[in-house]
């Protein structure tokens, strides 16, 4: 299949951003992506993208660790999966998908510090159709640094230099207000080209957290007692910080980040709850917020001008209140939710992820299970497990809210 919609514009992006659905399930999708491949051709490695149609691209490179990163338009990827793992050349694996609406992106992670030699677009000939080509040749480290990050773009893809919608913009937004009912946005943790932890049979975080946010929002509008925002309606990769924006642009009064772990040891399952702190409860929260936080750096987004501004915002007296009631909520979360789930021993735990640092809005996390525990998967993957999970969230909500036993619905 094909489609044939005019190219997005930034502008439309932009009223996009400002309307009431974030992401609509339009497809905007330029082309479609059927193949690609790595060649080893000794003087240089190749990648070949193969396409239906001509599309326009833009390059830049990523240092520690070396990346090569392209954008295109929005394509439609009829491949398995969203990564190609095998060592080829100068590169270590790629990974593509859906980066933001009106925008493909693919990753290219490299063994060793490379340039861009070439990079085109073939046109289809005959039963041959149109391959984007990209040559790498190893470089010195210095040299690579020279030319490294976005201001250093090569090729013409439309607004590739600006990010579509920027976090100022989205603050922008006209809050919803007048309404009483309490509004909370929910967080499908990943997406895109970062697929989060993948499970033992191979299903992938960033499908489990959509699928169990997209019931956590039935069931809280089922009550007529909320309104719901998801930051991610689709498949799609959002940085951390854009995450928080949706909710403090849209004046949430929660904020539910929902994730499933991954860890070496294959025993360890059960759920757990996560707050922010500036010190993490124990090693192990600490090594989970550095994975979560370490997605920026997964999906090619440079964070490094980022951590002063975070710095400023945690020692902003409203964060205070802030985690005072996202701690107050977490352990009224855990305490439903320990009636439907295993919980990991110290259910209620703390670690500085960046995705709940919000200044004012309290902010949760919960970490639905292990994708490395063989149980856990299997009943992550059920609808009807993650709908009991969510269930207890939806009283766990309730109970936060002040309402009353008695007057629930489910
Ligand atoms: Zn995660």
């Amino acid at each position: 299949m094909s489609f044939f919609v005019p190219r997005v514009s930034r502008r439309m992006l932009l009223a996009t951003a400002a309307g009431t659905v974030l992401w609509p399930a339009v497809a905007r999708a330029l082309g479609v992506a059927s193949a690609i491949r790595v060649h080893d051709h000794t003087t240089h490695t190749r990648i070949v993208l193969e396409l239906s149609e001509n599309v326009e691209f833009s390059i830049f490179s990523l240092a520690d660790p070396y990346r090569i990163v392209a954008d295109l338009p929005e394509l439609d990827w009829t491949m398995e999966g969203n990564a190609l793992a095998a060592p080829t050349g100068v590169v270590k694996a790629v990974r593509y998908g859906l980066f933001q609406p009106g925008r493909a992106r693919i990753v290219v992670d490299l063994v060793d510090p490379a340039l861009v030699k070439n990079a085109f677009v073939l046109p289809a000939t005959g039963g041959t159709p149109n391959r984007f080509v990209i040559d790498l040749e190893k470089a010195p480290r210095d040299k690579f640094l020279a030319v490294a990050g976005p201001q250093h773009r090569i090729g013409g893809l439309a607004g590739a230099g600006t990010k579509p919608i920027p976090a100022k913009g989205l603050a922008e937004i006209p809050p919803e207000q007048a309404n009483p009912k309490k509004l909370v946005v929910i967080d499908p943790g990943h997406g895109g080209v970062d697929p989060g932890a993948i499970g033992l049979s191979g299903v992938y975080e960033k499908t489990i957290t959509l699928a169990a946010a997209k019931q956590l929002k039935s069931r809280l509008e089922a009550t007529g007692r909320y309104r719901v925002k998801l930051t991610r309606e689709r498949d799609l990769s959002l940085e951390l910080g854009e995450r928080r924006e949706i909710a403090r642009a849209a004046q949430a009064d929660l904020f539910i980040s929902l994730h499933a772990d991954s860890i070496g040891n294959k025993t360890v399952r059960g759920l757990s709850v996560y707050t922010l702190s500036e010190k993490a409860s124990d090693r192990e929260a600490e090594q989970l917020a550095e994975q979560e936080n370490n997605a920026d750096s997964i999906i090619g987004v440079d964070l490094s001008h980022e951590s002063q501004e975070v710095r400023h915002i945690l020692v902003d007296l409203a964060q205070r209140e802030s985690m005072n009631l996202a701690t107050k909520l977490a352990d009224r979360l855990i305490g439903e939710l320990k009636r439907e789930a295993t919980l990991l021993r110290n259910g209620h735990r703390f670690a500085r992820f960046v995705v709940l640092k919000s200044p004012d809005v309290p902010s949760v996390l919960i970490e639905m299970g292990y994708l490395s525990n063989r149980q856990d998967e299997a009943a992550l993957k059920t609808e009807v497990y993650r709908g009991k999970l969510m269930a207890a969230v939806v009283r766990g909500v309730d109970t936060h809210f002040g309402v009353v036993q008695s007057a629930r619905r489910d």
